[in-house]
């Protein structure tokens, strides 16, 4: 409305000024380019009591609680970056429908437990947390989100026996590997798809964000058993811009050449929640923590 000031005498002698409803006064109004996203790391849901810190039967409700609030808030999508469950195939269906109820784009990254189910059940789990494939990649704004599976290589994601589980072996052993079994690697091919994502990023003018379930930096034993590979490609593109990860439940930060490397805290430890709004802006990637979750505000080289 754009009606100026307006003065209108009333019956008993006071001047009432009414002001003028102009309505582009709000300093709170995000820029066009600006936007949220949600993000959640190791919900790690099951029906087992807890050991030690980890609360595994109170994720549930945590993650209902966590999307009531998400819900609230104007956000682009939300993100899970992997181990939503702790164990067992039944457990998706305690915490897929919670997670459903968020009304926005919803995305998922594969984490090592979300393979501990019978072993028919390990090729179909993308598919039951509602995944187009293991790895993948979308677009918000000039921002370009990858998805990476940390368990292409692995012990877990496989079936004792078969050829991927023998592959997994070789791969550990030939590599001297010192990184812990329960983690994993990411494959030839992702590698080479994710190549030619940054190599297209570069070119479209995009800023990208890595999602994987397993950190790459700093140097720490729940990194991928081909961090330093994935440091080495991600160093390569300036496109690259922030490394979010799960699966070390205290969290933790890096920076290198231009890439800050994060550990989202787990949402399953203690009986306190964890998870964050991430705000992208042209300058800042800044975190909003809940729970146990810190803030941060990093800035884009
Ligand atoms: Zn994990």
């Amino acid at each position: 409305m754009n009606f100026k000031k307006q003065v209108s005498v009333i019956h008993f002698g006071l001047i009432l000024i009414i002001s003028s409803c102009t309505s582009k006064s709000n300093n709170s109004t995000q820029l066009a380019s600006e936007f949220s996203f949600g993000i959640i790391a190791d919900c790690q849901f099951s029906d087992y009591p807890a050991n030690g810190t980890r609360e595994y039967a109170m994720s549930d409700d945590k993650l209902e609680e966590c999307v009531t609030h998400l819900n609230t808030m104007d956000l682009e999508y939300t993100i899970h970056v992997g181990d939503f469950i702790d164990r067992n195939y039944e457990s998706f269906d305690v915490v897929v429908p919670i997670y459903n109820k968020l009304k926005m784009p919803k995305y998922h990254v594969l984490g090592n437990h979300d393979f501990v189910v019978p072993g028919d059940k390990r090729s179909n789990v993308y598919k039951k947390m509602g995944m187009p494939s293991r790895y993948y990649e979308f677009k918000i704004k000039d921002w370009r989100f990858v998805v990476l599976d940390g368990n292409d290589i692995s012990f877990h994601a496989s079936n004792e026996g078969s050829k991927d589980y023998q592959f997994a072996e070789n791969y550990y052993k030939t590599n001297k590997i010192n990184s812990p079994k329960w983690n994993g690697a990411v494959g030839e091919s992702q590698k080479n798809w994710l190549i030619s994502v940054l190599e297209n990023a570069t070119k479209n003018q995009e800023k990208v964000i890595l999602f994987c379930h397993f950190p790459v930096f700093p140097e720490n034993v729940h990194n991928l058993w081909n961090a330093d590979e994935l440091v080495e490609i991600i160093e390569n593109y300036d496109c690259v811009k922030a490394y979010i990860n799960g699966h070390n439940h205290e969290g933790n930060f890096g920076y290198k050449k231009g890439v800050h490397y994060l550990t989202m805290k787990g949402m399953v430890e203690t009986k306190e929640t964890a998870y964050g709004i991430i705000t992208l802006t042209d300058k800042y990637i800044q975190i909003a923590g809940y729970g146990r979750e810190g803030n941060k505000k990093l800035q884009i080289k």
